[in-house]
């Protein structure tokens, strides 16, 4: 029995990058989300952000006074939930076996896959060959 193949899959910057769909001028500028009270977290932040030394789960306080250019948004779940479900629509397809771990992180199982995979890189060197 071949040995198990699990990929584990995270979305990167998830809920910018949901943003930036939806907002292009958000592009290649720092951008926090989260909690915008005086209690509040960063979420997620971009890694324009992150250069200024901001991470997630840091206080929206002390994230603002790193980086006071930040565009902070407050986020829309929905629109996250509606975006993670394309991606896992798109993974669906693609894979006989997946688990979901959360909006933006899945196990993907590609055991025997590489049956496949060897087919497609087959294909591509023919196509290439033409
Ligand atoms: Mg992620």
């Amino acid at each position: 029995m071949s040995e198990r193949a699990i990929v584990h899959m995270d979305l990167d910057t998830f809920f910018v990058s949901c943003e930036r769909l939806m907002d292009s001028r958000l592009v290649g500028k720092p951008v926090l989300i989260g909690g915008t009270s005086d209690r509040g977290v960063v979420a997620s932040c971009s890694y324009e952000a992150r250069t200024f030394g901001v991470h997630s789960a840091m206080p929206m306080r002390m994230a603002k006074q790193l980086c006071p250019e930040a565009i902070v948004l407050r986020g829309n779940s929905g629109i996250y939930t509606k975006y993670s479900e394309a991606v896992t629509e798109v993974i669906q397809e693609s894979v006989p076996l997946y688990e979901k771990t959360s909006i933006d992180e899945f196990y993907i199982d590609l055991t025997g896959m590489d049956r496949f995979l060897v087919a497609i890189s087959w294909q591509q060197n023919c196509d290439s060959a033409l």
